[in-house]
């Protein structure tokens, strides 16, 4: 056990007290057992791994949402005046918030520890907020929470690891093309969710991206475009969660495969 450098004391809306405790730790080389990976992120299913693997939302998430939708309500019903009533209900709306934070932060947690742990590089779509933000439903703008701070975890901890991670340019169209023979589809309509190719293969359409985007962020390491920069001094880890907002405001910008311009998935050309 290190004894911590700093301590910090704060409370939330909720009203609950938090302690953060600032530690040096030296975290152990472990070698990952697969080399690459590629990760669709979803409304549907919350992460799609190339390999097939599908990681549902979390279970409370809908029940949760409901309850926050109706809480809102209430607490806009409030008269200005009534200053008790409507503390209260701001402080189930706080309360509502924070609970949903928490179980998603440890969902996030587990699944981006096990990422990292298991592959050498993991290859993501790069979503930017401001693409994010027009639809404003509230499953929606949890989801780019979820989706914000995924990334956010994933990038430090593969920073501690050793591992990569490739974000693919957004204009990429994962969805439309077809994993197996490089066919792009005219459209791909939301609603469809399995789709057969002109070459006969079946696809599930988040499993499809998800394969097209480990082959396009293979292919953008390969172009000697958008690998980041190992920084060794930061495989020197510290653990606490003020570390990882800092972590996450200090990253490396948004990396957007440049130099190889997306194309047919097996015909790529370098333009360097
Ligand atoms: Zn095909």
């Amino acid at each position: 056990m290190a004894s911590p450098s700093t301590v910090t004391v704060s409370q939330d809306a909720a009203g609950r007290w938090f302690v953060s405790l600032l530690c040096e730790d030296t975290i152990p080389d472990a070698a990952a057992t697969n080399a690459a990976v590629g990760v669709d992120v979803g409304l549907d299913s919350l992460l799609t791994l190339s390999t097939g693997e599908k990681v549902a939302n979390l279970r409370h998430e809908r029940r949760d949402r409901d309850r926050l939708a109706l809480a809102q309500r209430r607490l806009a019903r409030k008269v200005k005046g009534d200053g008790a009533n409507r503390a209260k209900a701001r402080i189930k709306v706080a309360r509502i918030h924070a609970r949903i934070a928490d179980r998603r932060r440890d969902h996030l947690h587990k699944l981006t520890t096990r990422l990292v742990r298991d592959n050498q590089t993991i290859v993501i779509e790069d979503l930017t907020v401001a693409n994010l933000v027009k639809n404003h439903s509230l499953a929606r703008a949890i989801f780019d929470v979820a989706w914000r701070q995924f990334r956010e975890l994933l990038e430090y901890k593969a920073d501690w690891y050793g591992r990569t991670v490739v974000a693919v340019d957004r204009w990429f169209p994962s969805t439309k093309l077809c994993s197996a023979c490089g066919t792009l589809a005219e459209t791909m309509p939301l609603g469809v969710r399995t789709w057969i190719c002109r070459c006969g293969v079946v696809h599930d359409r988040d499993v499809n991206a998800a394969r097209n985007l480990l082959a396009e962020g293979l292919s953008v390491i390969a172009c000697g475009g958008g690998v980041r920069p190992q920084r060794e001094s930061s495989r020197m880890g510290q653990s606490s969660a003020k570390q990882e907002t800092q972590r996450a405001t200090a990253g490396l910008p948004p990396l957007t495969g440049e130099r190889c311009q997306p194309m047919n998935v097996r015909g790529r050309k370098c333009s360097r």
